[in-house]
């Protein structure tokens, strides 16, 4: 795999461009996958306190030669503390911001506990303001990095549906077909599933998120299977639903609405255009077809160090797509007691429109 490298470095300066208009001199980011977003560090444990001038990482003693390596190596503008215990790490950080009289927090990252904690002892001289999405939405838009990440990670999970698929004429538990899927990634160098993969079959498949079950995948039933793995931190997301052998007409109209559905969801994306719209699009199709109560999630979501990230693609988001957006288009149908149908692809936004990343054809028979 050649990947592009990551443009770590440009992270920080770019987040503190930010803090005028939010209000604050210096930001406390305690989201563990927006502290890895702008320094690279990869550890369970970390805050990093990010001022006008500088920038501090405080882990604790596990990730003394981690932390090191990984912030020498993405070059991001922050210093290390290492903190053995709580009040050496609260030393470090209330010290480093000592004169800082306007201090954000992550409202998203930060519990109530903390949240008293950093006002009542940590950062007694500051007003500590309640900051939204900062890290995040510089997340939205990602670099030639991280979509090489993304579209690695899709092409793991491509390849390994390609290899497992064949084997659900042996009528396997969804369990076992899960399993299966998963260790294919694996073999190929995913380092972690994106979540646990999804195989919901017959009526389980009317659960948008059923767990893998025991029950065995029988001929003619519709099986949902949704998926994705992790290449250095990034996920990839991909539904295929399929049928094997001939599915009853009514389980066949499911899925071409809803092949239709998505793929009037994918055409719309582009850049400039609205959230909104493209759920409108995909929406439009299986409303037009009577199941519009049965389409009952957003059409798509962000896919980047997070399986779910900004920006959403629902009927309720506002703001419109960029270049750089890695976004999935996935509608569905559920019906109690029939099944389910869900196709789902992951897409970056082109400025000539966008590319599908998930290339796994779709048929509906398998
Ligand atoms: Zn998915
Ligand atoms: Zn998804």
């Amino acid at each position: 795999m050649n990947l592009a490298p990551l443009d770590i470095a440009g992270r920080i300066p770019r987040l503190r461009a930010k803090f005028d208009n939010a209000g604050i001199e210096a930001l406390l980011i305690t989201r563990l996958p927006n502290v890895r977003y702008l320094t690279g560090f990869t550890g369970s444990a970390a805050m990093l306190l990010v001022t006008g001038t500088d920038a501090l990482l405080v882990t604790d003693g596990r990730y003394r030669e981690q932390s090191k390596e990984q912030l020498a190596s993405s070059g991001a503008p922050a210093r290390i503390e290492i903190g053995l215990n709580q009040s050496l790490q609260r030393k470090a950080l209330s010290d480093f911001v000592s004169d800082v009289t306007q201090l954000g927090l992550e409202a998203h990252g930060v519990t109530w506990a903390q949240e008293r904690d950093f006002s009542s002892g940590w950062f007694v001289d500051a007003v500590l303001h309640a900051t939204t999405d900062l890290v995040e939405d510089q997340r939205e838009v990602k670099d030639q990095g991280e979509v090489d990440r993304i579209r690695a990670a899709c092409a793991i999970a491509d390849a390994s549906l390609a290899e497992v698929l064949p084997l659900l004429r042996e009528r396997p538990s969804e369990r076992e077909f899960a399993l299966r899927l998963e260790f294919a990634m694996r073999e190929r160098g995913a380092e972690a599933m994106s979540f646990e993969p999804i195989v919901a079959s017959g009526p389980n498949g009317a659960k948008p998120h059923a767990r893998p079950s025991d029950r065995p995948i029988e001929p003619g039933e519709l099986v949902v299977i949704d998926f994705g793995c992790i290449v250095e931190g990034y996920c990839s997301d991909m539904t295929r639903t399929v049928s094997v052998g001939e599915p009853s007409p009514e389980r066949r109209h499911m899925w071409e609405t809803v092949f239709e559905a998505q793929e009037a969801g994918r055409c719309k994306v582009a850049p400039g255009v609205e959230l909104a719209a493209v759920d409108n699009a995909a929406r439009e199709v299986i409303v037009a077809a009577g199941w519009g109560d049965a389409f009952a999630h957003g059409t798509g979501h962000g896919v980047g160090l997070e399986i779910h990230e900004a920006p959403r693609v629902a009927a309720t988001a506002s703001g419109t797509l960029a270049v750089g957006h890695v976004v999935t288009v996935e509608p569905g149908v559920y019906i109690p007691g029939v099944g389910g149908v869900r196709i789902e692809d992951t897409l970056v936004v082109t400025p000539e429109g966008f590319v599908t990343l998930t290339e796994f054809p779709k048929d509906l028979c398998a």
